[in-house]
């Protein structure tokens, strides 16, 4: 049976403009980084999360390299999780521990917060000057979604509603993984603010939503009670991973020679180095690195 790709991201103005609304399903992403990183069940949930969260903030990307990082560090059994993303919508991410299993939580639900455990959220977006934006908060459930609307409020000044879920289905795979963020314009009113909080108080699950409605327009009208809201951008999602031997041999300079060489020497002469985002292993002998650092000095 061929698998459709529904993976989308759509882009709103809901009330007269004053409303932007950001919808994505993710599906076959998150199951992607699933099979790709052998995730259990939490750290799919987890990491699944953060991916959906950072395609709908990747989508706000200005210039063609541009470059949005999100990280979670938390004292939970992950540890870390990372996640990058461009303008168009290429996303890579990682856990440091794919492997997480714990018992579900009181309702019965993936303990992400458990997994998580407590820490920090950072945001770094490059966005092409000297230096990089860097923003921080504390986690305050480690569910993902209400640290970052906390992150938008504390950091960004945007108060938002954030919604990211993924449900595994009994097949073990991923029957649904989407988000949405909503998030009130300067100039949008207040009452319309209040209809939007009691609007969203009484959505319990994105995916169930999703699943329920099956298309992204209707949930958009349903998520801000807005039926004329107007549809401003419609773009593909894809799991890229950029990596490159340029790239790698960076991360060896940074290793210093000294090191590099010692390295190898422990492991029959070969220096390998594995991309934490897609598992390509990188091979270096003992020439190459020498090389690597001659060609360095020049
Ligand atoms: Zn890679």
């Amino acid at each position: 049976m061929k698998i459709e790709n529904n993976d989308i991201l759509k882009k709103y103005l809901a009330y007269n403009k004053s409303v932007k609304v950001t919808v994505v399903n993710a599906t076959n992403m998150v199951q992607k980084a699933r099979d790709m990183h052998l995730l259990s069940n939490v750290v799919t949930a987890a990491l699944g999360r953060l991916i959906i969260v950072t395609i709908m903030m990747s989508s706000d990307l200005k210039e063609k390299d541009d470059r949005l990082t999100v990280q979670i560090s938390g004292d939970g059994k992950i540890q870390k999780m990372v996640a990058c993303g461009n303008k168009d919508l290429n996303i890579k991410a990682y856990a440091l521990n794919n492997d997480v299993n714990l018992p579900l939580n009181e309702n019965n639900k993936l303990d992400v917060a458990k997994a998580v455990g407590k820490g920090i959220l950072t945001v770094i977006k490059d966005i092409g000057l000297k230096e990089p934006y860097v923003g921080k908060c504390n986690l305050i459930t480690s569910e993902i979604a209400e640290d970052f609307a906390y992150y938008f409020y504390t950091s960004e000044q945007t108060p938002s509603v954030v919604s990211l879920g993924v449900n595994i289905g009994k097949d073990q795979k991923v029957q649904m993984a989407a988000g949405y963020i909503i998030q009130p314009l300067p100039d949008c009113d207040e009452s319309i603010i209040d209809i939007l909080e009691t609007i969203n108080n009484n959505i319990s699950s994105v995916t169930n939503l999703m699943l329920d409605l099956s298309n992204i327009d209707d949930v958009a009208k349903t998520i801000t009670g807005d039926n004329d809201i107007v549809l401003t951008e419609t773009k593909n999602i894809n799991y890229v991973c950029d990596c490159n031997e340029k790239r790698i041999e960076n991360v060896i300079i940074a290793l210093g020679k000294d090191e590099a060489i010692k390295a190898a020497n422990d492991n029959d002469g070969i220096l390998e180095l594995t991309c934490h985002f897609c598992n390509k292993v990188y091979r270096f002998n003992i020439n190459d690195i020498e090389k690597i650092f001659n060609d360095e000095v020049k």
